[in-house]
């Protein structure tokens, strides 16, 4: 199937779930694929601390990412599979190709191109309605365990992994102060029974440094327009993320990359499709569906 000049039939960018099912699903219909992983294999498994959704005797993210990784060695030993660690910075697609920018300027080619970048966390200053100096830290709270969290921790911010924390740690019996814009109202409705959550409705909020001291000072604006000021011990991210898309791929109005807006030679999977879709099963299942797109639109060539 492949053609010399080529670098593999597929090229497959971004190892988390929807990359690794679209390279086990093209490599055993004997494709040649070629993966391009930035950092490491596994993507955003390996900040799950708990996993319950998912089939196989999984309990946490990094067991199901060091199970992809063994199957991508076991593939790249068998000759059917190539990986390289390097950062994609844009897809081009043409009649007869597409070809993959690398941040250092080369350029691959394949006959496809399955892009599973997926979604890259937001910082404060990618928001609308937090203002921090950047020199303040404010970690991921997926990264912070029971023992660093003190009474007067703050949240930025409701989203999922806040629900993921909580049942990751179930003994602790910390207090967590969620600061929320109206946005993240809905996705708090998951964490709404757990008594460890306290949730701040804010309209926005103001991160700054006590003239004296230790400690954050948090400034409020509520939804009605009230001021407050808390006092805080540590503030940790939860503020979502935005999709990792690529230059040359089509964008809805959200910024996400439908599958179906794309050139016929690039195809999305995984995260980076929806705000909607952001499940690792859904990701599996849209990685393998974007090689199948891929293998149907060849073999109805050949037919
Ligand atoms: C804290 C947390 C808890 C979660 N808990 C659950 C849960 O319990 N159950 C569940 O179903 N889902 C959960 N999710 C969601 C789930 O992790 C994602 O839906 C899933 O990982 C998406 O897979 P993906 O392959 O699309 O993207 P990702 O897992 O994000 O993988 C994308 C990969 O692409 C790479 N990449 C990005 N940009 C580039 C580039 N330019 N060039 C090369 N490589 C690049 C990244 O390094 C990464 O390896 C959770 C997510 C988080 C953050």
């Amino acid at each position: 199937m492949s053609t010399p000049s080529l670098d593999a039939d597929v090229l497959v960018v971004g190892a988390g779930p929807a990359g690794m099912a679209a390279a086990l699903m093209a490599t055993s219909l004997n494709m040649k694929v070629l993966v391009v992983e930035a950092d490491s294999v596994g993507g955003k498994l390996q900040t799950i601390g708990a996993l319950e959704n998912v089939s196989g005797n999984w309990t946490t993210g990094p067991q199901l990412a060091e199970a992809l990784a063994a199957d991508l060695a076991r593939l790249q030993q068998a000759g059917r599979c190539r990986m390289i660690r390097s950062r994609a910075v844009g897809v081009r697609g043409y009649f007869d190709r597409a070809e993959l920018l690398l941040a250092d300027d080369r350029v691959l080619t394949a006959r496809a191109i399955v892009v599973s970048t997926g979604v890259a966390t937001m910082a404060p200053s990618d928001t609308d309605w937090v203002r921090i100096a950047p020199s303040l830290p404010t970690p991921p709270i997926w990264r912070a365990t029971p023992e660093q969290i003190g009474q007067r921790t703050y949240v930025l911010g409701g989203d999922r992994p806040l629900g993921t924390w909580l049942r990751a740690h179930p003994e602790s019996s910390v207090t967590l102060h969620v600061l929320a814009p109206p946005t993240d109202d809905y996705k708090l409705v998951e964490v709404s029974g757990d008594d460890r959550v306290r949730v701040v409705p804010v309209s926005s909020v103001a991160i700054s440094r006590p003239e004296y001291g230790d400690g954050f000072v948090v400034e409020v604006e509520g939804r009605q327009g009230e001021h407050k000021v808390y006092v805080a011990t540590a503030v940790l991210s939860n503020l979502g993320n935005r999709p990792a898309a690529l230059e040359g791929l089509s964008l809805d109005e959200t910024g996400y990359c439908p599958p179906d807006m794309q050139h016929p030679r690039i195809f999305i999977a995984g995260d980076l499709r929806s705000g909607r879709y952001q499940r690792i099963t859904t990701a599996q299942g849209s990685g393998a569906e974007a090689a199948l797109a891929y293998y149907y639109s060849t073999a109805m060539q050949h037919v």
